[in-house]
């Protein structure tokens, strides 16, 4: 396979290559397919040098220019969706269909926020005659940014849309392990005429570059999607340079199943969903809390799909489900099922890595896991699902919210007025009810408690890249 890129920095409008690499592996086979560039502190003295005068001209772009070049640029990536998610199938794994419609979330991304970031409006505010008070919204500045391998293009895609829509530049520290996406991303805005400077991308040792980017007086906004771990490390990193900072951070979702619904219906598409990125997603549903009324059949039909998931090689058309994006997810995931299996939850499939080259783990499903197994605090990030039955909606809400977590919950139910308990009661940034859907690019996303801070996605998250202005305007001089 000859698809996956030739990797370098993207720094002042240029490609650069570097002294230093490391290799970037399929997980499918554990076969290095590329290099990827490791910036050195004068390449970053470069992006932000490079950042700071593109600023000063992307800033005075007309919003409505801006939006042109960020539609040319998705435009660009539609065109190229499959040579895009060939690129992303071979470094994270997952099957090439999930690949392309990643590339068309990344474009959805770039399509809203470039219509919405001609929308930033600002309030006149009623006043005495003779002066005026103005509210607007300017862009922040200088955004450092840092995306995890998850999702190789629409996870970098969100944060580059929402900078540049609102008149920011960014230096993007895309992940090392997962690439290719991000280059795709400067690519598409190198081709549609973004001024030098105003996106830049580089990759490295992902500390180093964070703990030298921060404090650097330029950088106005911090933003990272990753563990909650690391978040809190640059929240305390930017605390001291008094910067704000926009964290996607680590979930654990909660799924409520009441006893008012088809247990069949609602346990096939979890079972889907789980299987979605084989379960390496901030939301996916992982900790089912099952009314005891249809807990058996939900289990059983749960089962039965999570059984038929096929899992294999991202370019077999039968595939549903790659291999686990790394060696550390293998691990993570063993340990949690060996800790939930001592103290005697039941594992009713799964369990254990496939006998093959990859790293390919199938869908885990544990059963009646009892509170102290580790499992039901920490995310697994990986496909396991804990399945637990409750006497009441009032316990099911209360488990869901027990976790310092709070970013994606869901629940099953026709019942109206259980609906709004529901979206009432769970401490979740975002409750999807009858769908497994946590977000789109018109909806604000992001966590309560310590799954994050700040929004991406919606009006609110292009809200994230400005900063407000007032302006007290009198017609003649106050005494
Ligand atoms: P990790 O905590 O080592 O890294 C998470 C991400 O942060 C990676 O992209 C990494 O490159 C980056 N990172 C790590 N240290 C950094 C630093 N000092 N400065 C800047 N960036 C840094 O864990 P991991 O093994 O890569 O991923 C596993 C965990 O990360 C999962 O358990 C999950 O909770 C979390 N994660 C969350 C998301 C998400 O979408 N919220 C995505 C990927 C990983």
């Amino acid at each position: 396979m000859t698809d996956y890129p030739d990797l370098q920095l993207y720094i002042g409008g240029a490609w650069k290559r570097t002294s230093a690499s490391q290799p970037v592996v399929n997980p499918a086979s554990e076969a290095v397919i590329g290099q990827v560039p490791v910036a050195t502190r004068l390449d970053m003295d470069d992006a932000l040098d490079a950042a700071q005068g593109g600023f000063k001209v992307w800033m005075r772009f007309s919003p409505r220019k801006r939006a042109e070049i960020l539609l040319r640029a998705a435009a660009l990536m539609r065109e190229r969706v499959d040579e895009i998610a060939r690129a992303i199938t071979l470094e994270h794994g997952k099957p090439f269909p999930q690949a392309r419609l990643e590339v068309i979330r990344g474009c959805e991304f770039f399509e809203w926020d470039a219509a919405e970031g001609q929308r930033i409006y600002g309030r006149v505010i009623p006043s005495e005659p003779g002066i005026k008070y103005i509210v607007h919204h300017q862009p922040i500045g200088m955004v450092a940014a840092f995306s995890p391998w998850n999702f190789p293009l629409s996870q970098p895609a969100r944060k580059i849309a929402g900078a540049l829509a609102a008149g920011c530049s960014i230096i993007m520290k895309a992940s090392e392990e997962t690439p290719a996406g991000a280059m795709h991303i400067a690519r598409a805005l190198h081709d549609a005429g973004l001024p030098p400077g105003v996106m830049n991308l580089i990759f490295g040792v992902p500390s180093e570059i964070s703990e030298y980017l921060i404090p650097q007086p330029p950088v106005r906004l911090v933003a990272f999607t990753g563990s909650t771990s690391v978040g809190k490390r640059l929240t305390r990193l930017a605390a001291d340079y008094m910067k704000p900072v926009l964290m996607e951070l680590g979930g654990h979702a909660p799924v409520i199943v009441c006893d008012d619904v088809d247990p069949a219906a609602a346990a096939a598409a979890s079972a889907a969903r789980k299987a979605r990125n084989a379960g390496q997603v901030c939301t996916s549903p992982t900790r089912f809390f099952v009314q005891d009324g249809i807990y058996a059949a939900f289990v059983d039909a749960f089962v039965d799909r999570a059984r038929s998931v096929i899992v294999g090689d991202g370019f077999e058309s039968a595939t549903e489900m790659g291999p686990l994006a790394n060696d550390r997810r293998i691990t993570a995931m063993e340990a949690l099922i060996s800790d939930a299996a001592q103290r005697g939850a039941r594992v009713l499939t799964g369990g254990r890595r496939l006998d093959r080259p990859g790293y390919f783990f199938p869908v885990t499903v544990l059963a009646d896991v009892p509170d102290p197994a580790r499992v039901m605090r920490e995310e697994p990030f990986g496909p396991l699902a804990v399945i637990n039955p409750v006497s009441s909606i009032d316990e099911a809400i209360q488990k869901a919210n027990g976790l310092p977590f709070g970013l994606a919950a869901y629940a099953f139910t026709h019942s109206a007025a259980r609906a709004d308990q529901l979206a009432e009661g769970i401490e979740a940034g975002n409750v999807s009810i009858n769908t497994l859907e946590a977000s789109v690019a018109e909806t604000p996303f992001g966590g309560m408690k310590e799954s994050g801070y700040g929004r991406e996605g919606g009006t609110e998250g292009l809200l994230n890249y400005t900063v407000v202005k007032n302006i007290s305007h009198s017609m003649t001089i106050q005494r």
